[in-house]
């Protein structure tokens, strides 16, 4: 008998409870007599006390219980942590030489089994960012494994703005191991210098994720085109088809200063600084001010940030990609490449596929899909849970 509290489905749960999820959310449970402190662990059992899985509870988190083991034989303790870390870093290692290994991501929450933990390298640089209160306790066990793994510089600690609210923790950023470097860090990808900003930068500085469907998009683009890059961030895709194509004119926008700085820095790093030109709006305007003034282009790139945080946002956001995709397939030449992003977990591929079926037979192009390609490798998905399975990456070619 385990002598864990048990937390019980509630009976809408009694049938459709299937798989190994690990978010059990407020709503799925009889809430508790009495309630579990954060970060407690209790046995999930279903109506009929069948047991389920076992987790860490959060009373302050709309996801009460983040389920670790699925095996009644086994507890979350520091060494099933340290053994989930080795076998993330083992996945990792299988993944070839070069510059991937020197950045990539490490862990990956769900998809690794442990969920609320990602650990992302830049070099010599470990970036630990967490999203679930109840794994604070086991940091030093996470620190530990990573240094043993890596060695590294600095592990530094993350929590973000968002997790924040959601788990009712303070947001914070602090040096673990090793001071904080004093510049930014430099990393190579696809042949290109990039300099990630530890402290500064969006997610843990920069998007690991979008590594291989930026050479994609490169691999697609023309002899010659004319690209426009939306949502350019620090310049992931405008500056990886600027060093490996022709082209003849790079645009490349983004709302956010701070990033259309870096992304200078880069273009100057690369000696790539004569073939893009940056430019500061908002993606809906910049779109549509282009397609009012008949502008054309070979290659768009739209990769807009996550525009359905929950299950309530999806329609809009679907219609929200719905436009910026109309947009840019009328701003196509015939033949044009079209590098189309979703980073909303909540939005399934099949919906995206639906929403740019919409789109070709509204605008009356044909969208001859060439690649669904998804986040890169050191990013998986797990069948369990599909939210892991967050960014879709469709090239097409517009007919
Ligand atoms: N393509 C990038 C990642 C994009 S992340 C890469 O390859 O790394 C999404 C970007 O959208 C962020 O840089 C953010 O600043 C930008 N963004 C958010 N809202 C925006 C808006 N309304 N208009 C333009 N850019 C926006």
């Amino acid at each position: 008998m385990s002598p864990l509290r048990q937390i019980i489905l509630n009976s809408q749960n009694k049938h459709s409870f299937s798989g190994n999820h690990p978010w059990i959310l407020a709503n799925s449970i009889i809430e508790p007599a009495s309630t579990p402190r954060v970060g407690e662990q209790v046995d999930l059992v279903n109506y009929e006390n069948k047991w389920i899985g076992r987790g860490l509870y959060n009373p302050n988190s709309r996801i009460r219980l983040r389920l670790y083991t699925w095996d009644a034989t086994e507890f979350i303790t520091n060494e099933l942590i340290a053994k989930r870390i080795d076998r993330a870093v083992q996945l990792r290692a299988r993944m070839g030489n070069g510059s991937l290994q020197q950045s990539l991501r490490v862990v990956f929450s769900e998809a690794d089994q442990l969920s609320g933990l990602v650990v992302d390298k830049y070099a010599e640089h470990l970036v630990i960012q967490l999203t679930a209160a109840a794994l604070y306790p086991f940091l030093d066990t996470i620190v530990d494994r990573l240094f043993h793994h890596y060695r590294p510089l600095t592990i530094s600690l993350q929590v973000d703005e968002r997790t924040a609210k959601s788990e009712g923790i303070p947001q914070e950023q602090r040096f673990l191991t090793g001071a904080a470097p004093e510049d930014s860090v430099l990393i190579v990808e696809n042949d290109l210098k990039w300099s990630v900003d530890l402290v500064g930068g969006q997610k843990t500085g920069y998007y690991l994720d979008q590594r291989e469907n930026r050479l994609a998009a490169a691999r697609w683009t023309q002899p010659n085109a004319r690209v426009l890059d939306i949502c350019c961030y620090v310049g992931g895709f405008a500056l990886t088809i600027a060093k490996h194509c022709t082209t003849s004119e790079i645009i490349a926008v983004d709302s956010s200063e701070k990033a259309l700085l870096a992304a200078k820095h880069h273009a100057t790093l690369n000696n790539l600084e004569n073939r893009i030109t940056w430019e500061q709006a908002d993606f809906f305007e910049a779109l549509s001010s282009r397609l009012d003034s008949k502008e054309k282009f070979d290659t768009i790139v739209l990769d807009p940030p996550r525009l359905a945080s929950s299950r309530d946002h999806i329609q809009r956001a679907l219609s929200a990609y719905h436009r910026l995709n109309y947009l840019a397939v009328r701003m196509l030449n015939p033949g044009g490449t079209l590098v189309t992003c979703s980073c909303s977990g909540r939005v399934s591929r099949s919906d995206f596929r639906d929403m740019l079926r919409g789109v070709g037979s509204r605008a009356h192009r044909e969208i001859q899909v060439l690649e669904e390609r998804g986040a890169a490798p050191d990013h998986p998905s797990c069948m369990s849970c599909p939210e892991t399975d967050y960014l879709k990456c469709v090239v097409a070619r517009v007919l």
